[in-house]
């Protein structure tokens, strides 16, 4: 059995507003003090990881070490079948940074174009299936770990539609849906959500 996180403090290890806000609701039952990285001023490391596994915890053991509290990260990111996977590990680099009204963010819809755009010089014919992937990874001060791999599957559509969520959230349909991650009601996104995949294998785990 994995190492239980107990009832302390938790610093979420990301500067991510949006996964910080599901980070947090999906934590909200079990009982932990959630502190963000933001707000505890901790560096913010290079994602230099060739998978989501590493990047979750180079992000994960860069927060522990810098607060000495156990951290939890989230590495996730889309990938497209007709694109051979990409742009997976690297999907928050295919949105450039931008400033929005004096804060620094990126372009999302530059980037959901950019995939379409990709998909679209292989024909009308190109297969539209995607899937995002999400892997969480603890890590204590003391430099132990532990990992939980999620994945939920869908298809891209096109114009983008919904103005909930984040990231690329207006272009996945996920299986067996009609509506956009950023059409449905976020408790119906944090049911099925490749997070809530993670997260269901770590409250087992953890919690369990
Ligand atoms: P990273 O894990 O910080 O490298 O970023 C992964 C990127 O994948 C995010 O910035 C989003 O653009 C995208 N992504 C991850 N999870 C979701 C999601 O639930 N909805 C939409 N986009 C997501």
């Amino acid at each position: 059995m994995a190492r239980r996180l107990g009832s302390g403090s938790l610093v979420i290890a990301t500067h991510n507003a949006g996964k910080l806000k599901e980070i947090s609701a999906l934590l909200a039952p079990h009982g932990l003090n959630c502190l963000s990285a933001g707000s505890l001023g901790l560096p913010e490391p290079a994602e230099t990881g060739t998978n989501f596994v590493e990047n979750a915890l180079i992000k994960a053991r860069a927060a522990t070490e810098s607060s000495g509290i156990v951290a939890l990260a989230d590495d996730s990111g889309l990938s497209v079948t007709a694109l051979g996977g990409r742009p997976g590990v690297y999907t928050a680099d295919w949105a450039e940074r931008q400033w929005f009204e004096g804060k620094p963010g990126r372009d999302w819809y530059m980037a959901m174009g950019k995939v379409e755009g990709l998909m679209c010089e292989q024909g009308p014919n190109v297969p539209r299936s995607a899937w995002f992937s999400c892997v969480l990874a603890i890590a204590w001060p003391d430099g132990e770990s532990a990992i939980y791999e999620g994945r939920v599957d869908g298809a891209l559509t096109w114009p983008p539609r919904g103005t909930l969520g984040f990231g690329y959230d207006p272009v996945f349909v996920p299986s067996g849906r009609v509506q956009t991650f950023a059409e449905l009601d976020p408790e119906e996104k944090h049911r099925i959500s490749h997070r809530a995949d993670a997260f269901a294998k770590l409250v087992a785990d953890q919690f369990g």
